[in-house]
């Protein structure tokens, strides 16, 4: 069975890359049947943010991913905290040290970086000038025991020979030792692992078979898969996901626009949508319309044209889900194509069973604090609201926008609404609400909501004499304050028979 794993750095909330890979990460565990555990991989203390492990958690739940294991849901490959697995890096940089794959480094911070420069000005690559590999071991025996601090470092000089680097997204690839830092650190002074040695040591006792993991880390295969190798380990699969970015390329961050989760959170996104448009940001699903009609104009991957809209439930997603149909670069996400994704979400969302109910009661809380002093901001008026909607919604918190007069009464006096009074004559206005007024004043309350207004106000317009530009357009200001909308017959129905003819009743007094 695959096991995987997320593994974020308890550095702040949890971003939409963090999200993106956490996602794949499902994505290939569930289309294959297996489970992926969270780590939190907590080894360096002054990058560590208190809350961040709470903030993650939250937004994993929220986008329903479920992990299988780590924190909060105890497991066979627990702890899930890599600050509670010391003696694990500890005990396995010890077995490099016997085997002369790893060796102690007395040096100072200055010497280091002084050596550092050093090697820079003559144009060597190296990093370090393996200084303390030539130390006897009597005199490193004394050092430790006169309590000297000391680091390991991987003797890069005696690797052994192992396969060459290969990755599930980017197959085969040239082992670029060059560009890696000479004798790479293993442990630190403070006797906390670095991420590489961690790294390998938690994905080999915990039994992950594929890391899925950004980019960033390809450069680092090689040296993780010399550690494997040292220690005599068979190393996971490895497939590195091309990177989010923003629409110039550059590392996406707050300037450019909302990264946190919780900042989609908060402004009412669905979930599912949050994860459509994540996943197929770099990952071309097969569209099965697209199927039908042929490959389109740009394929970009090996199945042909991913269509980035496609709109898939989480369980679509599992099911089309192919690392093979990964591109190769980076991706930027598009906002339009969120509110486009989000817009038939939430369309199929209130066609589920109880899934209206649940729009109106995430939604609810919201429009009660805009209209305190409103009756009419219930569940039950909250999901006619929707219905009413349909359509226009791209957000779900869009829907006090789209329709404030369901809630309190209009607002006349706003720039749009007096400039379309300017597009016709008083005596107009005045003629089209009395006549409407008495016709819709004709109708019992306990016909109303089957009633079928279009067909009355349609007749009511023609008898007289108005195009339904100025008809229709007079009532809806007078009925909404607003210049769109529903159509007049829908507002009416909506607003109920009280509401509307007090309203007609108000402008014409
Ligand atoms: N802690 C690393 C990060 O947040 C995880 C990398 C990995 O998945 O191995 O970038």
């Amino acid at each position: 069975m695959v096991l995987l794993r997320f593994a974020p750095s308890p550095t702040g909330p949890l971003h939409l890359g963090g999200l993106r890979m956490a996602l794949y990460n499902h994505l290939y565990a569930r289309k294959r049947g297996g489970k992926w555990l969270l780590r939190i991989e907590d080894t360096d203390a002054a990058r560590t943010v208190p809350g961040s492990v709470e903030g993650i958690r939250f937004a994993l739940e929220w986008a329903g991913l479920e992990y299988d294991y780590g924190p909060g849901r105890e497991g066979p490959h627990a702890p899930y905290f890599q600050s509670e697995r010391r003696d694990l890096y500890r005990s396995y940089s010890h077995k490099l040290l016997e085997s002369g794959h790893a060796y102690r480094c007395f040096c100072s911070a200055d010497r280091l970086t002084e050596t550092r420069e050093k090697l820079a000005r003559t144009g060597s690559n190296a990093t370090y000038d393996k200084a303390c590999l030539h130390l006897t071991d009597e005199e490193v025996a004394r050092r430790v025991k006169a309590g000297q601090k000391s680091i390991i470092r991987l003797n890069d000089s005696n690797l052994p020979v192992r396969t060459p680097s290969a990755d599930l997204v980017f197959g085969q690839l040239k082992d670029a030792h060059a560009s890696l830092p000479t004798d790479p650190v293993l442990l630190k002074t403070d006797l906390f692992p670095t991420y590489h040695l961690a790294s390998v040591v938690d994905d080999h006792e915990m039994g992950i078979t594929h890391v899925l993991r950004g980019e960033e880390w390809l450069p680092s295969l090689p040296l993780h898969l010399d550690i494997y190798a040292c220690l005599k380990l068979s190393p996971p699969k490895f497939a590195h996901i091309p990177l989010l970015v923003n629409p110039d390329g550059t590392k996406m961050s707050k300037r450019n626009g909302d990264v946190q989760v919780t900042d989609y959170i908060r402004r009412g996104w669905e979930p599912n949508a949050i994860l459509n448009w994540l996943a197929l940001a770099g990952w071309g699903a097969r569209h099965p319309e697209r199927e039908r009609e042929g490959p389109g104009p740009t394929p970009v991957n090996h199945h042909g044209a991913p269509d980035s809209t496609a709109i898939m439930s989480l369980e679509e997603l599992i099911n089309e889900f192919d690392l093979s149909a990964m591109t190769h670069r980076s991706s930027s996400l598009d906002p339009a194509k969120l509110e486009y994704i989000n817009k038939r979400h939430l369309m199929n969302t209130w066609s589920t069973p109880g899934g209206l109910e649940d729009l109106a009661e995430k939604v609810h809380d919201d429009i009660k604090g805009r209209f305190p002093t409103s009756s009419y901001t219930s569940v039950d008026h909250i999901k006619e609201a929707i219905l009413l909607l349909e359509g226009r919604l791209t957000n779900i918190y869009d829907v006090p926008i789209h329709a404030p007069w369901l809630f309190i009464e209009p607002d006349l006096t706003t720039g749009e609404a007096q400039n379309m009074l300017k597009k016709i004559s008083r005596h107009q206005f005045r003629h089209v609400l009395d006549e409407t007024l008495q016709k819709l004043s004709q109708i019992p309350d306990e016909s109303w909501r089957d009633f079928d207004f279009s067909n009355v106000l349609h007749t009511e317009q023609d008898r007289l004499g108005y195009s339904a530009k100025v008809y229709m357009k007079t009532l809806r200001h007078a009925l909404t304050g607003m210049k769109d909308g529903p159509s007049v017959a829908d507002i009416v129905k909506a607003l109920g028979r009280e509401r509307t003819l007090s309203r007609l009743e108000i402008l014409i007094a």
